[in-house]
């Protein structure tokens, strides 16, 4: 799609890719080497992967977890998370998967993780 950043992308960002899927660093990263996972195809919505695509990407996933522990000891945990639907806090309407880093004492209170999508409820 031609005004979608992810379907244009500067090819010099991209740290990595295979068949289906493309990884670059977050721009406005959450934690340091925040990851994002894409498709090439333009897709809004991670529902819409095939089971082939979705194996792809578990394997992306798996070898930038521990390339990024590789690079930085200093990393203890991750958060994945899909943003799908605008509800949903989705802002880039084409699939992606973020790859967060986390350390630890990176925030006080840790516990819950992405329950925090609903702040209030983090804690239980
Ligand atoms: P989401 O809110 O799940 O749709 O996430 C969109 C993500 O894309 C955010 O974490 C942004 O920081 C990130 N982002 C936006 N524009 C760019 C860009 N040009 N390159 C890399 N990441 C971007
Ligand atoms: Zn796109």
């Amino acid at each position: 799609m031609s005004d979608c950043i992810f379907c244009n992308i500067n090819q010099s960002r991209i740290v990595d890719s295979n068949e289906y899927f493309y990884v670059i660093l977050d721009v406005y990263p959450v934690t340091e080497l925040h990851t994002l996972i894409i498709p090439h195809r333009h897709i809004s919505s991670y529902f819409e992967l095939s089971e082939e695509e979705q194996s792809s990407l578990f394997l992306l996933l798996k070898k930038h977890k521990g390339k990024l522990q590789k690079i930085d000891s200093t990393i203890t945990g991750f958060n994945m998370g899909i943003n799908d639907g605008e509800d949903a806090g989705q802002t880039v309407f084409h699939c992606h998967v973020h790859l967060i880093p986390r350390r630890k004492g990176d925030v006080k209170n840790a516990k819950g993780g992405v329950r925090g999508v609903i702040s209030s409820k983090q804690s239980y």
